[in-house]
């Protein structure tokens, strides 16, 4: 009989990490769930054990502290149980680029950018020894988007997606699976904590479904996966338009148009 993986999730004390959590329970996995709020992680971790039977440790952590962060790299590094990272914490901001603080910047950045990527990298060299292993990295439809007026926030989002095309480029050959997942609204805290009124937006997806969908995708072994995506074949035309200008760059001379005898 074959073991299970053991997956860490980050940011499962709530939202889509908690229900990341309870569908892999389901499945009979062991787990390891990280978040700030110790005392909402035992309570899911005390009924996920119960429900399913499975082993479920709770890893309090603030992942924009050096130290705890430094402790979820040594668990990802040295646990040889964990097959899977649900790479989930996360958190958005209100408010335009000139009314952020450098504080708010700083904890969106570490958060969502420097503890995503520092985690994939504390797990990736060992899942790539062992020929196994998966990283889900959660970004967002906003990272596609600056006419949402989120810029920092979708900047960590695109992030996150060129991160996981990268790593899949890095690591598939090795074995190991990295999925970037992207949803759109979906009904969550993360709305209320940056505060933004999360009845003003006109649709919103449950997050069972969104989570749900992401596993469909994850099962699937998909790169990129888009639940609220109505029109599959948008994302890969979007894909080879990238490519299509990637052959077009050529390096050893700037293009016609910015020669000194063009410019008038
Ligand atoms: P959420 O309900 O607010 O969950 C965020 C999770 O991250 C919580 O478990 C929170 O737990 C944890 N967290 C926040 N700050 C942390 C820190 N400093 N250290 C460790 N953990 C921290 O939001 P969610 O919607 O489920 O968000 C999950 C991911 O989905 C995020 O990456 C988000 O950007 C992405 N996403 C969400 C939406 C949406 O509409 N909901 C859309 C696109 C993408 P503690 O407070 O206990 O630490």
């Amino acid at each position: 009989m074959t073991t299970l993986a053991t997956v860490l999730i980050t940011g499962a004390s709530s939202g889509i990490g908690a229900t990341y959590a309870k569908r892999f329970a389901r499945r009979g996995h062991d787990l390891v769930l990280v978040a700030r709020d110790k005392e909402r992680l035992e309570a899911l971790a005390a009924q996920l054990r119960e429900e399913n039977g499975i082993a479920v440790e709770v890893l309090q952590a603030d992942l924009t502290s050096a130290t705890d962060l430094s402790a979820v790299e040594a668990r990802l590094r040295e646990d040889f149980r964990i097959g899977v990272l649900i790479n989930n914490a996360g958190l958005a901001q209100a408010g335009g680029f000139v009314q952020q603080s450098a504080d708010a910047i700083d904890r969106l950045v570490s958060l969502n950018v420097l503890a995503v990527t520092r985690l994939a990298a504390a797990v990736a060299p060992r899942f790539a020894q062992s020929g196994t292993g998966a990283i889900v990295n959660l970004g967002s439809v906003v990272g596609f988007a600056p006419e949402f007026g989120m810029s920092v926030y979708g900047a960590t989002k695109a992030f996150v997606l060129f991160l996981s095309q990268g790593l899949h480029l890095e690591l598939s050959a090795k074995g190991v699976y990295v999925q970037a997942v992207l949803p759109a609204a979906t009904r969550t805290e993360i709305w209320e904590r940056a505060g933004f009124d999360i009845n003003a937006l006109p649709e919103v997806m449950d997050v069972e479904e969104l989570v749900d969908a992401a596993l469909i995708g994850y099962d699937r072994r998909e790169l990129v996966t888009i639940p609220p995506l109505h029109v599959e074949e948008r994302w890969s035309t979007l894909d080879q338009a990238r490519q299509g200008l990637m052959s077009d760059i050529r390096q050893a001379h700037a293009a016609e148009r910015y020669q000194p005898e063009s410019v008038q």
